[in-house]
């Protein structure tokens, strides 16, 4: 299910001795079912899923797709599953001495928090993190309704056309908040925020709190018309 540092961006992270797991499924309601309650119609043109590799092979929408319908359809193998991946990752990481990270919404955005399992020892755990509570997760969100997040799952509210009033709120909050612009000189300051670089690395549990996250506009994004991507 994971896929590990065969992005371009997470394998960044290496230079910082971090392995990443990412676990991509298909976003909005690509699989006939809804992940990603919360986006906009921007958003969703200018998702990740529309560009690189995605595009080029149809089988990798396909598998995104695939591993969807079995998160929703035989949850329980699913999450044997991704148990089984996040072990062998703890293993890969332990032999070549790599600090281990995972996303599990690299394209979708699923309340990872809330969805509880029984693990392979038959024991209950009310969510993956409480599973691997030496394991950082961490993911990008544009629901403004998480509660009762695990200590180890670190997120960062990420702007669309429509959700200001949340990032708003997320901001009071404490948490980043991660803004797409059009230009690549990005800006020094955004909604009252330091404005630091978030395609160095994703390794967004190490970014100092209280900024926000500029991201370049790829793939799709850059045709974006609808607010998503930012001109300033
Ligand atoms: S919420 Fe995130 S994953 Fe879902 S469509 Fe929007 S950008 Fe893609």
């Amino acid at each position: 299910l994971l896929n590990v540092d065969k992005n371009a961006k997470t394998i960044k992270g290496r230079k910082k001795n971090f392995v990443t797991g990412i676990l991509y499924l298909a976003p909005a309601r690509e699989s006939g079912y809804q992940t990603c309650s919360s986006s906009s119609p921007g958003c969703r043109i200018s998702c990740l899923y529309g560009s690189g590799r995605s595009l080029m092979f149809p089988a990798i929408k396909e598998a995104r797709i695939r591993k969807t319908k079995m998160f929703f359809e035989q949850r329980k193998e699913f999450m044997l599953m991704l148990e089984k991946d996040i072990e062998k990752l703890i293993s890969y990481g332990k032999k070549n001495n790599f600090n281990v990270v995972c996303r599990l919404n690299g394209t979708s955005n699923i309340f990872w928090e809330r969805i509880s399992f029984e693990s392979s020892d038959g024991k209950n755990y009310n969510n993956i993190m409480e599973r691997f509570p030496n394991v950082q997760f961490y993911d990008y969100t544009k629901h403004s309704t998480h509660k009762n997040l695990p200590k180890n799952y670190h997120i960062t509210f990420s702007l669309s056309e429509n959700n200001e009033h949340h990032a708003r709120k997320a901001i009071e909050n404490n948490m980043n908040i991660a803004v797409v612009f059009r230009n690549k000189n990005l800006p020094k300051e955004y909604l009252g925020l330091r404005v630091i670089s978030g395609d160095e690395d994703d390794i967004r549990p190490l970014d100092p709190k209280g900024v926000c996250v500029g991201l370049y506009a790829k793939g799709a994004a850059k045709a974006d018309r609808s607010g998503f991507v930012k001109d300033i």
